[in-house]
């Protein structure tokens, strides 16, 4: 495992920020995560007539999200003034990068620091690259934790919580891309697919995310197909038709289990939404069809769902849904109280579930040791004190 330290790196050792800094909200907004119509707004704010509000916004669109532009001085197309203009009240600040550790697999985790909310502490969240041979894909967060207490994730046990902004959500997009150097040449983008996996319940953020995505995948900016970003939900649903009809992407459905009892026990909010309602929400998904199947997450957890009884349920219960099934090997935590399945049981499966016709891969475990696999997302903000945090990071460069 490498960490690399950003922003505080110091070459005689580690700089922390005073206080002062540390809880001081940003001053001026970041234009990363403005809709068009708020962009335009803006240049409205900084004296740009209504009739050319729209083409300088677009203008600006293109430096952000095609060119990546950090600093109003790279927009060298805009005018001086206008650059000056916006840079008084606005920045293109992306979430800063508090660490990046790069996993023995190439998995990349980035733990980024957002401002708090009343009590000013700063939150933290985590960002996943996960490079393949085919495709680079992107695991974002939604919220700071999650209100939903899984009993097989990490995430869940975090008790503080709070709602990503639009902006904070692409600006992962945007950290992402700057550290791997994506999309600087032609034809060698990194970030190939999006999914929205990481901390939280994205159905719980509904219009934050949507209008993240909506950003994400605008033709004239980082113009991410929808169909390569699929947004993961517990069960949340009253949003599911909303997230059809609004957003679009693909979905994927953390089912888990195949019956009400246990999948109340796994996933407690079954107990609101359970199985018959949310597949039938399923069933009714916008844009459903063999080309665009959902896929339903099912967590292997040994003794508990891994038996062939279990995935001849699964099948029956998946009838008629165009479906993929995506197998999870149990990602082990600090006091979790599951094991991981057998791999032959998983292999058994796996096996059952293929010959029913489904394609069943099973997820590789991808960045274990740094804890960035599915479900070990937890950032240490209420665990760790300042001092803690920095005697870890001071060991981490020493390394
Ligand atoms: N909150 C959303 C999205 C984030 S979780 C959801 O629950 O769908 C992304 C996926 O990882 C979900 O399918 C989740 O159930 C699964 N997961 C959570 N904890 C896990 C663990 N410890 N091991 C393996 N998968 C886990
Ligand atoms: Fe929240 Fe998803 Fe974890 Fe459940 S699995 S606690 S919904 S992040």
């Amino acid at each position: 495992m490498t960490t690399v330290l950003d922003s505080r790196e110091h070459p005689t050792g580690f700089v922390e920020k005073t206080p002062e800094e540390q809880y001081a909200a940003p001053a001026k907004p970041s234009l990363i995560g403005f809709s068009r119509a708020e962009l335009a707004a803006a240049l409205g704010s900084v004296g740009v007539a209504p009739a050319q509000q729209r083409m300088r916004a677009q203008q600006i669109w293109n430096w952000l999200y095609v060119r990546g532009a950090t600093d109003f001085a790279q927009m060298t197309s805009v005018s001086k003034e206008l650059r000056a203009g916006l840079a008084e009240r606005f920045t293109l600040a992306r979430p800063e990068v508090v660490a990046e550790q790069i996993s023995v697999d190439g998995t990349r985790k980035w733990l980024l620091r957002l401002p708090g909310e009343d009590d000013r502490r700063p939150h933290e969240v985590e960002c996943v690259y996960i490079p393949e041979t085919d495709r680079g894909t992107l695991c974002v967060s939604s919220q700071v934790g999650c209100t939903l207490n899984c009993s097989f994730c990490h995430t869940g046990t975090q008790r503080l919580v709070r709602n990503l902004t639009a902006g904070e959500i692409v600006g992962q997009v945007m950290v992402a891309r700057d550290r791997l150097g994506d999309g600087t040449t032609e034809g060698s983008r990194l970030v190939t697919n999006i999914v929205m996996m990481g901390m939280g319940e994205p159905l719980y953020n509904f219009e934050a995310v949507r209008d993240a995505l909506l950003i994400v995948s605008d033709d004239a900016g980082i113009a991410m197909s929808k169909r390569k970003i699929t947004l993961s939900t517990s069960g949340v649903v009253p949003n599911i038709a909303r997230a059809g009809a609004e957003i679009g992407v693909m979905l994927a459905i953390s089912l888990h289990a195949v019956n009400d009892e246990l999948r109340n026990e796994l996933v407690p909010l079954n107990r609101k939404y359970p199985i018959a309602e949310l597949l039938e929400a399923c069933r009714n998904y916008p844009g459903l069809s063999n080309a665009r199947r959902i896929t339903f997450e099912y967590v292997m957890l040994k003794g508990v769902n891994d038996q062939l009884a279990d995935a001849k349920a699964l099948v029956k219960l998946l009838k008629g849904i165009p479906a993929k099934i995506n197998l999870i090997p149990f990602n082990p935590w600090p006091g979790s109280r599951y094991e991981c399945a057998d791999w032959e049981q998983i292999e058994k499966f796996s096996d059952y579930v293929f010959n029913a016709g489904y394609s069943s891969p099973v997820r590789t475990p991808r960045g274990r040791d740094i804890l960035a696999a599915c479900g070990q997302l937890k950032s240490a903000t209420e665990k760790l004190s300042i001092r803690e945090r920095m005697a870890l990071r001071a060991m981490a460069l020493t390394d």
